[in-house]
């Protein structure tokens, strides 16, 4: 193999800066040319593509988001503009594509794979919501990320004797949540693995006063309810202060912490790796420690991330 693409797809994550850095150092280390693709699947639709070599990716290993950008394209879907897509590729003579991305980014991927384009897919996500990986590139950042916003709450929350109900990302996944709860001593946890019983977090809230707790920090997952609308209904059964904090977007942003810039060198490199030993339509992971790949289809398929029931018990206990 002697060029390869390189492309960021759907929500930017702290630590792909660090992956495409692997990805292009690797490459050069085997005399392989490597190209940067621009605003993902539409940047490669419309030719943004640019060789890179070792300047270009100087100086990221510590920024955050992602220097090649990303972008939404729904269009990608469609088979023509997949076609169009694979000529830009030809043109420039690139045989094999890295995408680094969340699950939607990997269907992308998998379509260019059976369309006869070898692609690897990296998991670049704050969620931590893919198949086939213990850590998805991102997810550690924005844990500590939310973590330092929560002990902020908390300092103020238990000044004012005050209720903080604290959204979180993770799409669907629990994730950063519970974890974000266990490190940030959150008494109470809603996540969408979870059912969520309105009346039984009343009066686990109204039992915890009793016991003299001077706040309440509620984490829960976005996309579960309200939490403006369910603030209010707290505030009105507790009759004490509720707000709701909608972390957003400030969950995305920040300088890669040292265990995403590692663990996305490692994957940039993998990736490199298991192009040049022929393989196609993998996707990269962490296991116990190591580097592993699957098929992607699997990935997006049959293989389901086990809920860490274990976690969740604990940040019962430790309640
Ligand atoms: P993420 O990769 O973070 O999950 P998205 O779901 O927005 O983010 O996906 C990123 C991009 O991947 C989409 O904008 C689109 O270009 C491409 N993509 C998503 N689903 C498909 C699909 N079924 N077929 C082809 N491309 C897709």
């Amino acid at each position: 193999i002697k060029k390869i693409g390189v492309l960021t797809s759907g929500g930017d994550a702290p630590g792909m800066n660090c992956a495409v850095r692997a990805v292009v150092r690797t490459c050069l280390s085997h005399d392989i040319e490597v190209f940067g693709i621009y605003d993902g699947f539409a940047g490669l639709h419309a030719g943004k593509i640019e060789q890179l070599d070792r300047h270009s990716v100087s100086d990221v290993i510590n920024r955050g988001g992602t220097f090649l950008g990303s972008a939404r394209f729904p269009e990608f879907k469609e088979e023509s503009i997949r076609k169009e897509a694979i000529k830009q590729l030809e043109k420039v003579g690139i045989e094999a594509l890295i995408v680094i991305g969340g699950d939607g980014s990997y269907m992308g991927a998998l379509k260019l794979s059976e369309m006869g384009y070898p692609c690897i897919g990296l998991p670049g996500t704050i969620d931590n919501d893919i198949a086939g990986t213990d850590f998805t590139i991102g997810f550690m950042t924005c844990l500590n990320t939310i973590v330092d916003a929560v002990d902020r709450l908390r300092d103020t929350s238990s000044s004012h004797n005050r209720i903080s109900i604290v959204e979180m990302m993770g799409r669907y996944c629990g994730d950063l949540t519970l974890w974000a709860a266990i490190a940030g001593g959150s008494e109470y946890v809603i996540v969408p693995e979870k059912e969520f019983d309105e009346e039984k977090l009343i009066k686990q809230i109204q039992l915890g006063e009793e016991k003299g707790k001077k706040h309440a920090i509620v984490a829960i997952t976005e996309h579960i309810t309200d939490v403006n609308a369910l603030a209010k209904r707290i505030q009105e059964r507790t009759k004490r202060e509720t707000r709701a904090t909608i972390l957003g977007h400030i969950q995305r942003g920040g300088s890669p912490m040292a265990f995403d810039r590692i663990l996305a060198s490692r994957m940039g490199s993998y990736a490199v790796d298991i192009l040049m030993a022929g393989k196609s339509a993998r996707c990269v992971g962490i296991k116990s420690g190591e580097m592993v790949d699957h098929d992607i289809v699997e990935c997006l398929t049959e293989m389901k991330r086990p809920f860490r029931q274990d976690l969740y018990n604990l940040s019962d206990v430790l309640y």
